[in-house]
């Protein structure tokens, strides 16, 4: 019989900078001017662990949190504080209301149904407006026939759909958005994520509700100097093996040495959200030495270049590469994907 006490370490691991989290809330808190930043902590805290972002963002000022779905509302109740508050952007549907109305956190109202289901209720709520998106809200032709003051409204929002792009969609939601104002209205206002903030005052209104950047996401050149990396995935080598040219590595032979050199094997593949779109792209770091993906990523294991490090040995670590910008421009993939795609596999090691 195994013994279900002794501890067995994972070979992956996900080096988490709360430090950084809260420079990058600070930042956009500041960047908002008048209006207070919150904090999208959906999906987990995008991945990274939604109860420790909340913790230390709670701890550093941050009072306004949102939220997916109820679920996710209630892994985090037990650490949301009293003067804190918890939108769930999702809506409320029949099927969460026997828990909704007994939760803290409050729904934000999609549509003319949730607002009916919502009504009676008694208690705090947000409001969405569609500004132009088209994918969830109330759209400003529906406000008029509606007594809003019937409802207990903390924040009425929307939100941008191409904020990451300097185009006419921005002043085109915000016209939208401020002509909807006239129907309705709450006790704030709120309109950017976090590449709205960027945009200017006229974006910011009361609260803002950055998520990627608080994670480390540029899409923005405004945040390029300003934000910094939270999360660094690491992993461990499994096995380091001598190759000599015209050897093939890894599935569908997508290498070939073209001299002898050295390579390391990691416990870390696509299974752990290190996508396929790295194969041949990636670059692993040891000390700021590059060591590039060779081949395909497979599901549990990377092969990597280890020519610029041949000091390292079978169960040393290194570091992905994962500056969101770059690692985006490596694999194709969106910073959102990135960030929100790192599994369980992962200790998350916060410092
Ligand atoms: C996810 C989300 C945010 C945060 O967006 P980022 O682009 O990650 O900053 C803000 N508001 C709503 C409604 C969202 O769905």
């Amino acid at each position: 019989m195994s013994d279900k006490l002794i501890d067995i370490p994972s070979a992956a691991r996900l080096r988490l900078d709360g430090t950084a989290l809260v420079h990058n809330w600070r930042t956009l808190d500041a960047m908002s001017g008048n209006a207070s930043a919150g904090a999208a902590i959906k999906a987990n805290g995008y991945g990274l662990g939604a109860a420790e972002v909340v913790q230390q963002l709670q701890s550093a000022g941050c009072r306004d949190f949102y939220v997916a779905n109820w679920q996710e509302a209630k892994e985090i109740e037990t650490y949301i504080g009293t003067d804190s508050s918890v939108s769930v952007l999702n809506g409320v549907r029949a099927e969460d209301m026997p828990f909704a109305i007994t939760s803290s956190a409050k729904p934000v109202l999609n549509s003319m149904e949730q607002v009916q289901r919502w009504r009676n209720i008694g208690r705090s709520c947000d409001i969405m407006i569609n500004s132009g998106m088209n994918r969830l809200g109330i759209n400003a032709e529906d406000l008029p026939a509606f007594d809003w003051n019937t409802l207990d409204i903390d924040i009425v929002m929307s939100h941008l759909a191409s904020a990451d792009q300097d185009g006419p969609q921005n002043i085109d939601q915000l016209d939208q958005f401020v002509g909807a104002l006239q129907h309705v209205s709450g006790k704030r206002v709120s309109l950017s994520n976090s590449a709205g903030i960027a945009l200017g005052q006229a974006y910011h209104f009361d609260c803002t509700r950055p998520g990627l950047s608080l994670y480390g996401g540029k899409q923005r050149p405004e945040f390029s100097q300003s934000i910094r990396q939270v999360a660094f995935p690491e992993a461990q080598i499994l096995q380091v093996r001598a190759l000599r040219a015209g050897d093939k590595v890894g599935y569908n032979a997508k290498y070939v040495a073209t001299r002898d050199h050295s390579i390391a094997i990691l416990a870390l593949g696509y299974a752990d959200g290190y996508l396929r779109g790295f194969s041949g792209k990636g670059i692993f770091l040891k000390d700021q030495r590059a060591l590039p993906v060779l081949g395909r990523v497979s599901m549990d294991l990377i092969a990597i270049d280890i020519s610029n490090a041949p000091d390292l040995l079978e169960s040393d670590w290194v570091t992905a590469e994962y500056d969101l910008p770059t690692a985006s421009g490596q694999s194709g993939l969106s910073q959102y994907e990135l960030i929100t795609g790192l599994g369980n596999r992962y200790t998350r090691c916060w410092a």
